[in-house]
């Protein structure tokens, strides 16, 4: 495997390979947003293509798919499976800063942990709060004398109802977040396995892709330019 690598000046200006002629997609996928290609400038797009009833992959160019080989001749459809694979093997051996990495990976995981559950018991508690405030704020036109009787008792069954019905999907929050104990501690297990590990990633993984990577360029069948964040350029064999 013959590889050439460049460290640019870290000053240097923003990559203009990087803007591609549709601009910036935000989608599902990373390479959806780094990936350009080699001849033509414009964005490469995630296709599936169905070979005799088989599902296949694959990464092309924005100009290519919508105008056939009218402006861009050359350029190559490249399987996903190998493009990740050529791109795993990349930060693997070149990205130098394995330190970054794990605590990526590990923000990752603890951002999973926390999850939905912690922002709904955030709410629901701010709710209480608010239900609180107003109950006391009825409380007070009470004692100025100002509010008819009968309204404030419909009102006040309304905050009791909700309140109810807050607490108790509180409680079943909590219910839930005891079960996950043992998720937690798996959690913790694989939070100290990335410490202890030698950080070799096995996966590929588009939310390390979209921090590590500023571009990636497609120079043919068998060839793409990476540019790291931080400016190292290296030219990665795609297998064939
Ligand atoms: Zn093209």
């Amino acid at each position: 495997m013959k590889l050439l690598m460049t460290r640019r000046s870290s000053l240097r200006k923003k990559s203009d390979k990087c803007v591609t002629a549709q601009g910036k997609y935000s989608g599902k996928y990373a390479l959806t947003e780094i990936m350009v290609c080699g001849e033509c400038g414009s964005a490469y797009r995630r296709q599936t293509w169905n070979i005799l009833g088989r599902k296949c992959l694959v990464w092309r160019c924005v100009s290519r798919f919508d105008n056939g080989t009218r402006y861009c001749k050359q350029s190559p459809s490249l399987h996903e499976n190998k493009l990740h694979k050529a791109i795993l093997s990349a930060i693997n051996e070149y990205y130098d800063c394995k330190d970054s990495i794990k605590e990526l990976l590990k923000s990752n995981v603890e951002q999973a942990m926390a999850g939905v559950s912690l922002k709904e018991t955030k709410e629901i508690q701010k709710r209480v709060r608010e239900i609180d405030d107003a109950r006391n704020d009825y409380i007070t036109l009470i004692a100025a004398g100002t509010m008819d009787e009968e309204a404030l008792d419909e009102q006040f069954q309304k905050f009791y109802t909700e309140e109810q019905e807050l607490n108790s999907r509180l409680k079943a929050l909590e219910e839930n977040n005891s079960i996950d104990n043992n998720k937690r501690s798996r959690i913790t297990q694989a939070l100290q396995n990335i410490d202890s590990s030698s950080c070799e990633l096995t996966e590929y993984n588009d939310m390390l892709v979209r921090k590590l990577i500023e571009c990636i360029k497609v120079n043919s069948k068998t060839e793409i330019t990476i540019i790291f964040k931080g400016g190292m350029e290296v030219i990665v064999p795609v297998e064939k």
